[in-house]
């Protein structure tokens, strides 16, 4: 966690909760992931968040983010998408009461082994229908349920994840994983285990109704990405609600003279005379260095867009339209880097496009600095 700064990351827990809502609409058993400390919104505070909304389950990545979660008194079942990767994991699995989706023969062997021990386990089942990760292929099944028979380990559900559900043109091969999907829990189910099917992300869900099986995991959608904006399919994912505004503190507002240049290597040189202001945010808070020239911010609910170099604590934009139409800026003034009252808010998809990446890492990055819940 950053705690050097200024910059505030602030959350709206009622958007996470109106998210959860849209999403339930497609479906009675919806998973809420909160891994990576809930895409940067807050791992408790999202947990707290949702839980009175009746969820049958959270899914983390890594088993050590469901103890931290049971040591904020998480009742709920939580799924480990990731498994154990140590001793100390696979003893978590009983000791927190964690239902981990096993992918390999070796961790499920481990696994076993530690049962013999400690006693019977529910485990979940990972299996690899494309993505090339992590997790058992079609002609693996056989070995994996050699070493569950007899084990006292009890295999309660079955995941597998799309590569490409928010891909538009990937219709085949979305469908293609499915199929394959569904043989393998068909297969498992034949074996005698009657297990919870889960294959959809938020794009699946919403894209492929063949994809709402036993139960849907909810992602990016919980936090308010639309993984279908800019597409065809944009309306799919439009009820959706950012709940992370991000703001920093106005430092010092100056003339930029015609001719003049600013920030590191002089990137930008003004073409006109203009005012800018310096913003308390750099590369050292996660905001991009690649945002340079590139970025925008929202002061007073008009764009102010990035000039030169970002710093590792101080960013200028121009606001010099600002001061012409009587928006005049000030040291103290905040200036919004997401989010943002009015129609010209930030949208996560747009900083992640000057940034060069997807607002999943936007989020995860930003939501290390320090948090506010409103
Ligand atoms: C992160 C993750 C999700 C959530 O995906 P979104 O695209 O954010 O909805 C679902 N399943 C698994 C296995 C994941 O790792």
């Amino acid at each position: 966690m950053i705690d050097y700064n200024k910059l505030r990351v602030r959350i709206n827990p009622d958007n996470l909760r109106h998210n959860y809502r849209i999403y339930r609409k497609l479906h009675d058993n919806v998973i809420p992931v909160i891994k990576s400390d809930a895409y940067g919104h807050g791992l408790a505070e999202t947990c707290r968040a949702l839980e009175p909304e009746g969820v049958i389950t959270f899914a983390v990545g890594f088993v050590n983010e469901a103890v931290k979660l049971r040591g904020i008194g998480c009742k709920t079942r939580i799924l480990a998408l990731l498994g154990p990767q140590d001793d100390a994991d696979v003893e978590a699995l009983w000791q927190h009461d964690v239902l981990a989706a096993i992918s390999h023969i070796d961790q499920l062997k481990k696994v076993a082994a530690a049962a013999a021990a400690n006693g019977p386990l529910d485990i979940g089942l990972k299996f690899d229908t494309g993505m090339r990760r992590l997790g058992f292929l079609p002609g693996e099944l056989d070995a994996a349920m050699e070493v569950i028979k007899g084990s006292g380990l009890n295999p309660v559900m079955a995941s597998s994840h799309l590569a490409s559900a928010d891909v538009p043109g990937h219709k085949d091969n979305v469908e293609g994983q499915i199929a394959t999907f569904e043989s393998m829990v068909g297969w498992l189910t034949a074996a005698g285990f009657d297990v919870e099917a889960n294959i959809a992300n938020s794009a699946g869900a919403l894209a492929f109704e063949r994809s709402r099986m036993g139960s849907l995991r909810q992602g990016i959608t919980l936090y308010g990405g639309n993984p279908f904006s800019g597409s065809e399919l944009e309306s799919l994912g439009r009820e959706f609600r950012p709940a992370m505004e991000v703001t920093a503190p106005v430092m010092q507002v100056h003339e930029l003279k015609k001719g003049e240049s600013i920030s590191y290597g002089w990137t930008f040189t003004a073409d006109r005379d203009s005012v800018v202001a310096v913003v308390g945010v750099g590369y050292a808070d996660n905001y991009s260095r690649g945002l340079s020239n590139t970025g925008e911010m929202l002061i007073h609910g008009k764009r102010a867009p990035i000039r030169g170099r970002v710093c590792m604590q101080m960013t200028a934009v121009d606001v010099t339209e600002h001061m012409r139409e009587g928006h005049a800026v000030g040291a103290g003034d905040r200036a919004f880097l997401l989010g943002g009252p009015g129609p010209d808010a930030i949208t996560p998809k747009e900083l992640a496009g000057w940034w060069g990446t997807i607002d999943y890492e936007v989020f995860c990055l930003l939501g290390m600095n320090p948090r506010e819940y409103i």
